[in-house]
C-alpha cells in the first residue's frame, strides 16, 4: 500500500469513526464517486470525499490547482476533457505536502507548466518524492497573479501557517476562493494538526476573512460552501484555545488537559471524538512551548 493510499485510508477511518458514512457502505470504503461541480462559469471543483481539486477554463487554456495522486490526476484530466479540449496550461501546487501534489506527471505530460510558491519549491528540493514533479516556475512574496485570457487567479501567501508556501487562490471575477487544508467545513482539525502552526493558522484565517469573496472551494469534505465557513474554522480554533487556557487556569494537571477539554458545540463535526484530544495536545504544547 502506498503512503498516499495509507493516508487516504486513515482519513476514511476518521470519517467512519465520525459516522460520516452509513453502515451499509462502511465495511469496504467505496471507490470514490468523483464529480465535477461548476462553481461559477468556467470555474470547477473536481473530486469526492477527502479530495477536491480546482480547475479554471480560460480562452487560452486550463489552469489546474493540485493533483493529489496519480489516480486522482488521471481522473481529473479525464473530467477536464469532458468540459473542454483546450490545452492544459498550468498546474499550480497549493503547498508542499505530498498528499496534495503527487501525480503532477499526468498534467506535465499533458503540457502543463508546474507552478508553486518559492518556499514550497525550496522545500521540495530538499525533500524530493518520487511521486512529486518539482515545479518548473515559482512565485514569491505575499501576492501574485496569473492572467490567462480574460481570467485572473490571485495567488496569496499569508506566511507560515500550514506546510510551506501555502497558497490561497482567489478568483476575483467569480468571487470565490480555493483554500486547501486551512478550512475544512464541519470537521475538527485533522489528528494532531500535522505541520500546522495553530496561532499563525488563526491569524491567517482572520486575514482571509477580510478578503472580498462569497464562496469557498475546499480540498476536503465538500466541494464548495459559503464564506462563513472561514469564520467557523477560526471560531473552532479560538474556542479550543480558550478551553485549554481555562483548564490551565483551573490548575488541571497538564497531562490530563487534552482528555478533559470538551467542545460540545462541535460534537456534530466530523472527527470530533477521534481528533479533538489530539487537536488539544497540539494547541496545549504551542501554549506551553511557544511553537
Ligand atoms: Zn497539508
Amino acid at each position: 500500500m502506498s503512503l498516499m493510499k495509507s493516508l487516504a485510508t486513515l482519513l476514511t477511518l476518521v470519517a467512519l469513526a465520525a459516522g460520516a458514512y452509513s453502515p451499509a457502505t462502511s465495511a469496504q470504503p467505496a471507490k470514490p464517486a468523483y464529480r465535477t461541480t461548476e462553481v461559477a462559469p468556467g470555474l470547477y471543483s473536481f473530486g469526492a470525499g477527502m479530495a477536491f481539486n480546482a480547475f479554471m477554463v480560460t480562452d487560452e487554456g486550463v489552469v489546474v490547482m493540485d493533483s493529489f495522486d496519480q489516480d486522482f490526476a488521471a481522473a481529473s484530466l479525464a473530467a477536464i476533457r469532458k468540459v473542454t479540449d483546450r490545452p492544459i496550461r498550468y498546474l499550480i501546487y497549493s503547498h508542499n505536502h505530498y498528499d496534495h501534489i503527487s501525480g503532477g506527471a499526468v498534467f506535465k505530460a499533458a503540457g502543463a507548466t508546474i507552478l508553486s510558491h518559492a518556499t514550497s519549491a525550496d522545500w521540495l528540493k530538499r525533500h524530493p518524492s518520487p511521486d512529486v514533479i518539482p515545479p518548473d516556475e515559482t512565485w514569491s512574496g505575499a501576492r501574485s497573479e496569473l492572467k490567462l485570457g480574460s481570467r485572473r487567479i490571485e495567488l496569496l501567501y499569508f506566511g507560515a501557517n500550514h506546510g510551506e508556501g501555502m497558497t490561497v487562490f482567489r478568483f476575483p471575477r467569480e468571487r470565490t476562493i480555493y483554500t486547501v487544508d486551512l478550512v475544512v467545513p464541519k470537521r475538527v482539525a485533522f489528528a494532531y494538526m500535522p505541520d500546522f502552526a495553530p496561532r499563525e493558522w488563526e491569524r491567517t484565517l482572520a486575514e482571509m476573512d477580510a478578503l472580498d469573496f462569497d464562496r469557498v472551494m475546499y480540498a476536503h469534505n465538500a466541494p464548495v460552501g459559503p464564506r462563513t465557513s472561514v469564520a467557523d474554522q477560526l471560531r473552532f480554533l479560538r474556542d479550543l484555545r480558550a478551553a485549554i487556557s481555562a483548564e490551565l487556569e483551573k490548575g488541571t494537571p497538564f497531562m490530563q488537559i487534552p482528555d478533559t477539554v470538551k467542545l460540545p458545540q462541535y460534537a456534530h463535526w466530523d472527527g470530533y471524538e477521534a481528533c479533538l484530544p489530539m487537536n488539544a495536545w497540539r494547541v496545549l504544547l504551542e501554549i506551553a512551548m511557544g511553537v
